[in-house]
């Protein structure tokens, strides 16, 4: 067995790759109720929008418009606990929050081009990340450019979201930033990998990612109660977005920006929302 540890992230054994990134947002503020509909989401269930309304991030189809494309789609416009959110670090709530446990096994070197990102599935391997004693298992992860969140007001290149599920249906997912930095081997394979152009389309990464290398080194995060940030914009997401970033060239960043084509939401209004960190 050959065990990550580092701090309080721990990947499992025979960790060695993986073709998730870790970009949990983990918007948590306990809470114990499965968010209705989550699982119809189209990051969870393909059949589920085979037959939704299209929708796009610009235009007629684009973030504005995404209530009145469909009555399915209606809490992007009347939610008040939509995603992503601008995160103002001066008044997040510090708290003694509960450690992030990631325990993270095999891969799936498949991933896809859904119309909206670029996706990796994961096969049901007994993946999971661990919170304050919840289970929630891995189930993707996909890329946004340039970011969803920010952080006092300030968009980042590159933005993670690892998506986990629980038993009774509750989403987690954590975020993370990647900005323009030295080169990161992991984000490497993944740009160099031949990155779908159409919807549909699949590619492989040409070799496994160890795991450790796409998440930061530091747990820190903040958490707050949201949504998914793409239609239908399911409610009840716990979000874990990381403190700490990774990192990558320019040339990397803008390869990926040109592939994801601006998939982003902009932030929605918080509503009293508190976002919690430690
Ligand atoms: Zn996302």
């Amino acid at each position: 067995m050959d065990v990550w540890r580092c701090h309080r992230w721990y990947v499992g054994d025979k960790i060695p790759l993986m073709r998730k990134l870790i970009t949990v947002v983990f918007l948590a503020t306990a809470c114990n109720s499965a968010p209705q509909g989550a699982s119809d989401h189209f990051y969870l269930d393909k059949q589920a929008t085979e037959h939704a309304a299209e929708w796009s991030y610009e235009g007629e189809t684009g973030p504005d418009h995404w209530g009145d494309l469909s009555p399915q789609y209606r809490l992007a416009t009347t939610g008040k606990m939509q995603s992503p959110i601008n995160i103002d670090t001066h008044t997040v709530k510090i708290e003694d929050l509960p450690e992030l446990e990631l325990h993270y096994g095999g891969e799936t070197p498949d991933f896809v081009n859904n119309g909206h990102t670029i996706q990796h599935n994961q096969e049901n391997d007994g993946s999971e990340l661990i919170v304050g004693g919840k289970h929630y298992r891995l189930e993707q992860f996909h890329l946004h450019a340039p970011s969803e969140h920010t952080i006092d007001g300030r968009l980042l290149p590159l933005e993670i979201h690892v998506v986990h599920k629980a038993a009774d249906g509750e989403i987690a997912v954590i975020a993370v930033f990647v900005e323009e930095g030295k080169s990161s081997a992991a984000l490497k394979l993944i740009a160099d990998a031949q990155i779908p152009d159409h919807k549909g389309d699949t590619g492989s990464l040409k070799q496994p990612i160890l795991m450790r290398h796409l998440l930061p080194v530091e747990p820190h995060y903040y958490t707050y109660r949201g949504s998914f940030t793409t239609p239908p914009c399911t409610e009840g997401v716990r979000w874990f977005v990381l403190k700490h970033r990774l990192e990558a060239t320019g040339p990397l960043l803008r390869k990926m920006a040109d592939a994801l084509k601006n998939n982003h939401r902009p932030v929605q209004a918080l509503n009293g929302r508190v976002v919690r960190g430690h």
